[in-house]
């Protein structure tokens, strides 16, 4: 079976409007562009086309999710401002969330991106999937938009998968350089999706601590992995293979979904990360292994961040790569973010840190809540 991918022109189309970076208040601050433009993702399809993938990929057409379904996990009254907002030439929809006219549409498109990857594996039509959607989702908060976050992609697709697929449980876990909080907040009391978020510490504000665990009956059921910045692929890897991989295994899901943000990338204008190609790569490789022992190879990857347009590309190539098990055409010598170019980078930072390790304890001491 081929990898699935998940895209659709449209989601190319959402428009956030000026910005001056990350900001949109202009007293002090020349206007400008947001990071959050197509082109890095516009630019992994042209990479998976130069490089030889595209084709032997099977392409997965979306379609809307229902209100019905955003209503999962969104507040009504949210869900009917922002179609009002969108239906009436656009405005904001939440703190800093811009909504161009019609990006109701496009934002339950992304959604619905996800929710087809997820069909697209549980139906075997795919060995696995990777939903290339925009806007982002796992910012999106019940009753807000936030941080370029319309609606919560794949906490909407997971709710509404679990319903016709009758799954009975589901982990996320969230490797985009910010913490995964709309993702969090979807599923803090609920002990059948299990949310793990390794992240840059204190890039969102007041969320994704360590004591961040859930609550009620979900309690033990989140696990935030916070890192200092500057951390690389020793420090990756090492969360993987003390927490992730073993609270995944002991939770035991029918279905794994990553929240794929490329802006741990060591170029990233948004977080101070450093991982690169070979990083994710690794990634995947462990994800597809974790998958394989614990729920049939079952495993679906949705887009959220990552905003160097020129490195965001080879990024998702080396995951796409893992993913298909196919070699394109570009070799390690051919990336021009391997080899000498992160010489320093690979070296300093295949290690863990006193720092690291330090952070990397305090969350694995959650694990002892997972039953
Ligand atoms: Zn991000």
């Amino acid at each position: 079976m081929k990898t699935g991918l998940v895209w659709d022109e449209r989601y190319m189309w959402y428009d956030f409007g000026s910005y001056a970076s990350v900001f949109n208040d202009y007293r002090f601050i020349q206007p400008g562009t947001q990071p959050e433009t197509p082109e890095s993702k516009r630019r992994i399809l042209n990479l998976l086309e130069t490089a030889g993938l595209l084709e032997q990929l099977k392409l997965i057409k979306p379609a809307c999710v229902s209100n019905e379904e955003l209503a999962l996990v969104h507040d009504l009254d949210y869900i009917n401002r922002v179609a009002e907002i969108s239906a009436d030439h656009g405005g904001y929809a939440g703190s800093g969330l811009l909504m161009p006219s019609g990006g109701f549409e496009l934002a339950a498109l992304a959604a619905g991106g996800t929710k087809a990857a997820i069909d697209a594996v549980l139906n075997k039509e795919v060995s696995n999937a990777y939903a290339l959607v925009r806007p982002p989702g796992h910012h999106a908060e019940k009753d807000t938009g936030m941080a370029l976050c319309v609606f919560s992609n794949i906490a909407v697709a997971v709710k509404s998968a679990m319903q016709e697929h009758g799954l009975r449980k589901v982990a996320i876990i969230d490797w985009d350089a910010h913490h995964g909080n709309g993702t969090e907040s979807a599923f803090y009391s609920d002990p059948s999706v299990l949310t793990l978020s390794i992240h840059q510490d204190q890039m969102i504000y007041g969320r994704g601590f360590v004591e961040h665990n859930g609550e009620g009956d979900g309690e033990g059921y989140n696990l935030n992995i916070p890192l200092p910045p500057g951390s690389g692929t020793g420090a990756y890897l090492t969360a993987f293979e003390r927490i992730i991989i073993p609270a995944v295994t002991q939770f035991g899901p029918d279905l794994i979904v990553v929240a794929s943000g490329l802006d741990a990338g060591f170029s990233d204008p948004t977080a101070r990360m450093l991982l690169h190609s070979e990083s994710f790569r690794l990634m995947t490789r462990y994800t597809m292994e974790l998958a394989a022992n614990v729920c049939s190879g079952n495993l679906v990857l949705s887009h959220e961040g990552g905003y160097d347009p020129t490195m965001t590309p080879f990024l998702a190539l080396a995951i796409f790569e893992e993913l298909s098990g196919l070699k394109s055409r570009i070799t390690k010598e051919d990336n021009p973010f391997e080899g000498p170019y992160t010489g320093f980078i690979v070296e300093e930072h295949q290690k863990l840190s006193e720092q690291q390790d330090q952070f990397l304890q305090r969350a694995e001491n959650m694990l002892r809540f997972i039953t």
